[in-house]
This record gives structure tokens, sequence and C-alpha cells, in this order.
């Protein structure tokens, strides 16, 4: 272990609390996670500052993965949001919509809570998203907004739509995501896998996020935990990698799931490092709390990973996979970014100032104005 365990002891009495649903609100936030606060000075070009692991929080500075909008029911509201960053020092965010919504008149607030209701993408939450970004701009702050409208079964409409939000929020929208490719725990509200055959109708889309030098971030399951299945969508993120070598594409959750949870980790890793070694302009989201609950929680497991972030420091992006229902609140948000960034305690001073630092995310989105900060020796 590269560091000694600050506040371990609130780190172990947080673990209890966090192991239950991501609904069940603690009451308590690692001190650790909030007594240092950052700015974006920090993290400017110009700051000659060191950053002490032994005394700075672990935490990511960069939440690559938050859903500002829930599947259906409210939002928190995104001024209030934008004061959860702020207190845990998370100060470049992802602006997600939602890739699977539901009807407006569904009582529904999860689409696991209501299996046969129909969930499908849509653009109203990108408006949302954006409409309140205007509305409430973001104090100390870098948020960037994303697309993540797109149905990939029906790329037709993809690029116009695009048009139509740049139109409207003109050079706003730097990212598009997380949208669908194959996502299994919705085939029981209408979603299927993308057919391969649609991809290549992809081309016009994919070529304008190119122009506008914008990622998209793909959801996309490896497969699941029965017999012989754990790698049954793979041949789809393939056709996406082989047919758009320069995009720059984030495979998000490692291909992992809810529904892949007993992946062997040093053939999943294997997987992983084929792709990045072929594309050069492949990165991997680790957020989710749910790779956490499988693997990394497994010591001998988290050690693989570990080495193979360091190895591969360059090409990892960390998130939460927050997904703001107003049901939740700032000590949910709290445990998702403590549990998530749990794994950078464990990175060598390269990986961490790539991957938790932000330096990843800067040079991804071609942010100049900003600098990881140098590990104090
Ligand atoms: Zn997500």
């Amino acid at each position: 272990m590269v560091k000694k365990l600050t506040g371990l002891a609130a780190l172990t009495l947080l673990l209890s609390a966090c192991s239950t649903t991501s609904n069940t609100v603690g009451n308590t936030v690692d001190p650790v996670l909030t007594q240092s606060p950052r700015d974006l000075a920090m993290f400017t070009a110009e700051n000659k500052q060191c950053y002490d692991r032994s005394t700075q929080p672990y935490s990511f500075v960069v939440d690559a993965h938050n859903h500002f909008r829930p599947f259906g029911g409210h939002a928190i509201p995104m001024h209030e949001l934008d004061d959860y960053f702020r207190r845990l020092g998370v100060l470049f965010v992802n602006v997600y919509g939602i890739g699977q919504t539901l009807p407006v008149d569904s009582s529904c607030d999860y689409y696991l809570d209501c299996p046969d209701t129909l969930v499908i993408p849509s653009i109203k939450n990108d408006f949302r998203n954006a409409s309140n970004y205007m509305e409430f701009p973001p104090d100390g702050l870098h948020l960037t907004l994303s697309m993540s409208f797109p149905n990939l079964a029906e790329p037709q409409w993809i690029k116009p739509q695009m048009q139509q939000l740049n139109q409207e929020y003109p050079d706003k929208f730097k990212w598009m995501g997380e949208v669908n490719l194959v996502k299994q725990a919705l085939f029981k509200n209408g979603h299927k896998a993308t057919p391969i055959e649609a991809i290549p109708q992809w081309a016009d889309f994919m070529a304008k996020l190119r122009e506008d030098k914008m990622p998209v971030a793909i959801h996309s399951d490896l497969g699941n935990d029965k017999e012989g299945e754990n790698y049954k969508y793979l041949p789809l993120m393939d056709k996406v990698l082989e047919l758009y070598p320069d995009n720059k594409i984030v495979w998000v959750h490692m291909g992992l799931s809810a529904e892949l949870k007993n992946a062997d980790p040093v053939k999943h890793i294997a997987v992983m490092k084929e792709r990045l070694d072929r594309h050069p302009n492949l990165m991997l989201d680790i957020s989710w709390r749910v790779i956490y609950d499988n693997y990394f929680i497994k010591p001998e497991v988290r050690a693989l990973y570990v080495d193979f972030f360091n190895e591969y420091s360059t090409r990892i992006l960390p998130g939460t996979d927050f997904v703001a229902s107003r049901k939740k609140d700032f000590l949910v948000y709290a445990q998702e970014v403590e549990v998530t960034s749990r794994i950078n305690l464990y990175l060598d001073d390269n990986a961490f100032r790539n991957i938790a630092l932000g330096e990843n995310y800067f040079r991804l989105m071609g942010l100049d104005q900003y600098r990881a900060p140098q590990i104090c020796r």
C-alpha cells in the first residue's frame, strides 16, 4: 500500500453505513473528505503548491459520471448539487442527463421498481440541465454539459438533435453520454441490445463528435454471470472500436455491472488491456459502487486492479454514477464519493495524480488552463 490510511477509524465506521443499499442515509461523512477544502486555483497551470497525500483527501477531484436527472420523479436542484461538490472538493463534474426516462405520468422513481414500464432516452433532460446551468452558474466549479439523449439504435436522429442543442446552447455541450449500447438492467423495461448492424450507421454523428472534439461515454455491458455469458456482448463494443478508432471513447464501468459480479479479474483485465493497447483513444470509466462492492472490496482482486491502473494510469477516469433523485441528499452523495474513491488510496503517486487529481480529464477535454498538482515528496 502506498499511503497510510488517514482517518481509518472513520473509514471503518463508514464502511458499515455504506454496505447497505444506496438509498440508505447514514449520519456521518469521513471528515478527511471535507476538512481540507480544495479549490480550482490548486488545479491551475500556475499553481506551485504540491499535493500532500498524507493530509489531503484521497477522494477524486473529478466526477466524470454524474446523472443530474433521475429516471422519474423530482431531481435534486442543480444549485444544491453544486454545493455538495464544493463541500467535498469535487470540482470538475460531468453533467449527465439520463439515458432512460420513465413516462411523465409514471409514479416510479426507479426503473427496476416498474418492470414492464417502457423507458426510453429523451432530449428533455439535456435541455433541463442546460437551462439550469445557465440559471445557476456554478461558482468555483467546472461543470461539463453532456448530451445524454441518443438512442443508439435510432442513429438517424442523433446528429440533427445535436445540432438542435448546439443551436439553443451554442458552445455549451462538450461531451456525449452516458449512452446505452447494451444495458441488461433495462431489458425488462423494453430496452434491447443495440443491433450490431446499427453501428455502421453512426458515421455522421461520430464524425460530428470528432469535429467538435467531444468524447462519448458508452455503457456497454460485457455480459453476465450465467455460464458462458461473461463476454456475450463484447462483439458490440469491439465493432464500435473497430469502426471509430479516431473517436474519444469512454467505456463506462469497464463493462462491469450488477449482472456481472463474478468475472474472473485476470481475464477481465486482459480483455481491457488488449482493447487499450489496440485503441489509443479508448479510456475506461471506473465509476459506480457496484464495482467496489463486487471487485475492489476483495483485497486479492483489488491488488490486481491497482497494478492495472498504475500501469495504464493515463487511460482511467473516476466517478460516482450518482443519480440525483430528490430522495437522496448530501450524505448519500458523500458516501458514494467516499466508496468510489477508496481505490485511490492504493494507487501510486503517478496514477493518483492522473486519475484522482484530474490530469487525464484535463488532457482528454483539452483544458489547458488546468493541471493536476505535483505530489509532495
Ligand atoms: Zn450512469
